[in-house]
């Protein structure tokens, strides 16, 4: 459900399956399109719902047509989760997700819609596709780029979830990127308690209160999400 409240809680805006009994706010993503009705069914609880095919599931087999069903069903949903992966385990398959990401950007610009995107060793080839095929406002996931790739991307939306601090890169991009872009998610992470350290982390690097955190990142996932 869509309201336009702020809440004491990060809204998570970018959550998997499962959903953990405790969680609040969360936009929804999903990975392959076997999934997409049980994401469906997490229409009433959801902030929103995302529909994508994942580059670790790319196949051949095309799922252009149901993706654009499940958009027309979904006034508010958007494309995701997508994207590009060239880590040793799924690089075999780049020119199929290749494709697949082409043809999701598509449709999510034919139909006006937000895009999550899940980029790995792709950087030349994400930022590309991504421009060449949708826009420059997107959402990159659990995405640890160079303060100089993210420049780059200045109408972009950059997720953070609590394993990315683990990475010193995370605290220095963090510092360089405008709040404006900052956003927080799970990615799939079961404790909601993560969110929130996830708040603090943040507000620690950037030298404001947890709440200012809380309360911006939402006013940002609004304007990913096309709200405000
Ligand atoms: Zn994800």
């Amino acid at each position: 459900m869509l309201t336009k409240q702020a809440s004491v809680n990060p809204l998570d805006t970018h959550a998997h399956l499962p959903i953990c009994t405790h969680a609040q706010n969360y936009c929804l993503a999903g990975c392959f399109p076997q999934e997409w009705d049980q994401i469906a069914e997490h229409a009433n609880q959801a902030f929103t719902l995302g529909f994508g095919h994942h580059p670790w599931f790319a196949s051949e087999k095309s799922h252009h047509e149901l993706l654009i069903s499940f958009l027309k069903h979904y006034s508010n949903a958007f494309v995701g989760e997508i994207g590009l992966d060239r880590s040793s385990k799924h690089k075999s398959t780049i020119e199929i997700q290749k494709n697949l990401f082409i043809d999701q950007l598509n449709i999510a610009r034919e139909y006006n819609r937000p895009v999550a995107i899940h980029l790995v060793r792709s950087s030349a080839l994400g930022y590309e596709l991504i421009h060449k095929h949708y826009g420059p406002k997107v959402y990159l996931h659990g995405y640890i780029c160079s303060v100089e790739e993210s420049k780059m991307y200045p109408k972009a939306f950059f997720g953070f979830h609590l394993r990315m601090f683990q990475s010193p890169k995370t605290a220095k991009l963090l510092s360089a990127l405008p709040m404006k872009q900052i956003l927080i998610e799970s990615d799939g992470e079961s404790n909601p308690d993560h969110l929130l350290k996830t708040a603090a982390q943040i507000a620690k690097i950037k030298k404001t209160s947890e709440e200012y955190v809380i309360l911006e990142t939402f006013h940002n996932a609004l304007r990913w999400l096309n709200i405000e």
